[in-house]
């Protein structure tokens, strides 16, 4: 396919132009092509383009114009080859991981995982024979000592929800090389403006764009990022018989997000940030976690591998799940919400919401306490988001 933005163009340029296919009515903004199908001049054509001779759309379930432009302009942001838009984030992970692996293969994946990405690792896959096994994914050495002859994958999110941990992509994809086997990076958190899995030399990137592609908490979405050769070989036959497709009016709703997502995660985490500096000095908190400051756990790994801290804080409020509840319920501005990315600041609950299906044990070694809170910092004016948390407190 045709490259459809220039090399000496930068990211925010990109995500303005990147993809567009105009059509013959010049219209300024992206059409919505919201068809199922395409009808040919001839038979003679239908043929050439089933052979795949001449080119075309044939079928939405496969390609369509309004999700292509979505899919070249994620290209153009990420320096990827080629993309496969789907449903949501969960049609995103599971075709990613389970469209190159077969009966008796194994997978190495990081422990602090997305619920239902652990699921299907955990649940799912063994179901089909394929085996895995959870290692602490800051560890270079665990990583290591898990592989076996039959390891062809290794997946991993970084920074991680809710704790932002951070992962060393480089260095695990440096090990992923040496063994012959794929790393697939679920990049939700980082966001594509912070934080670029392939430069680092992951060979797989997904994200929910459910998330801050979108942020504007409107539609589901998910989308695989790699190199032609492996979406040729793997993903592409999975991805038209299985249908995870993306209806094509989701696809430009958030390509039109790509267009403003920088400067909305600049501004996300400025706020963010100083959110996070102002909680890590307030009595009532036990525990900041910020990929931004110097006291994160790998502030080294951060300040290589992104371009910026995140959009997300995870803290802990002192005295527990009631003091947390307390908490959220006083907030005025900040919603108690399970999703994140949103221009609407959003806060969760990890031990009783998202990760209530964790075993305690496992969630306390996951590093989510009684009293621990996820904040997603929106687009509201900080000093207000400031203010609130402040009276919040107050009232614990
Ligand atoms: C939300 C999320 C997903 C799943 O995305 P959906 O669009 O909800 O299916 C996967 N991974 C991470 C890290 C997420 O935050």
């Amino acid at each position: 396919m045709m490259k459809r933005f220039r090399d000496d163009w930068k990211d925010e340029t990109r995500l303005v132009h990147g993809g567009t296919l105009r059509s013959s009515f010049g219209e300024t903004s992206e059409a919505i092509y919201l068809t199922q199908g395409f009808v040919y001049e001839s038979a003679e054509a239908a043929e050439s383009r089933f052979k795949g001779e001449e080119p075309g759309f044939i079928y939405s379930r496969y390609a369509n114009p309004t999700v292509d432009m979505l899919e070249q302009r994620m290209c153009a942001l990420e320096g990827a080859e080629d993309a496969r838009a789907m449903a949501s984030g969960m049609a995103a992970v599971a075709a990613a991981l389970l469209c190159s692996l077969k009966a008796g293969d194994h997978v190495v994946a990081a422990r602090a995982l997305f619920g239902s990405c652990r699921w299907i690792i955990e649940t799912l896959m063994p179901r089909y024979g394929i085996e895995s096994t959870l290692v602490d994914g800051r560890s270079i050495d665990a990583w290591e000592g898990a592989v076996r002859k039959n390891t062809k994958l290794f997946f991993l999110e970084s920074p991680t929800n809710p704790t932002l941990e951070v992962c060393d992509i480089a260095a695990i994809a440096e090990l992923a090389n040496s063994i012959g086997a794929r790393l697939v990076v679920d990049n939700v958190f980082a966001t594509p403006i912070l934080q670029k899995p392939l430069e680092l030399g992951a060979h797989v990137v997904v994200y929910s764009a459910t998330k801050h592609i979108d942020g504007q908490g409107r539609c589901l979405g998910g989308i695989i990022l790699s190199d032609k050769a492996w979406i040729d070989e793997h993903l592409h036959d999975y991805f038209r018989h299985t249908g995870p497709s993306l209806s094509p009016f989701n696809a430009w709703t958030l390509l039109k997000g790509l267009e403003t997502l920088p400067i909305r995660v600049q501004r996300q985490m400025e706020s963010a940030s100083r959110i996070a500096d102002y909680l890590a000095d307030h009595p009532k908190i036990a525990r900041v976690v910020y990929p931004g400051r110097p006291d994160h756990p790998q502030a080294d790994i951060v300040k290589r591998q992104m371009k910026g801290g995140s959009t997300l804080i995870c803290l802990d409020v002192k005295g527990g799940k009631e003091s947390a509840f307390a908490f959220s319920n006083r907030l005025n501005i900040i919603g108690i919400s399970n999703n994140l990315g949103d221009a609407k600041s959003l806060i969760t609950h990890p031990a009783t919401t998202t990760h209530k299906n964790l075993a305690e044990e496992a969630r306390l070694e996951a590093g989510i306490n009684p009293g621990t809170l996820r904040l997603s910092v929106g687009l509201e004016n900080a000093d207000d988001l400031l203010a609130d948390i402040e009276q919040a407190l107050a009232g614990v």
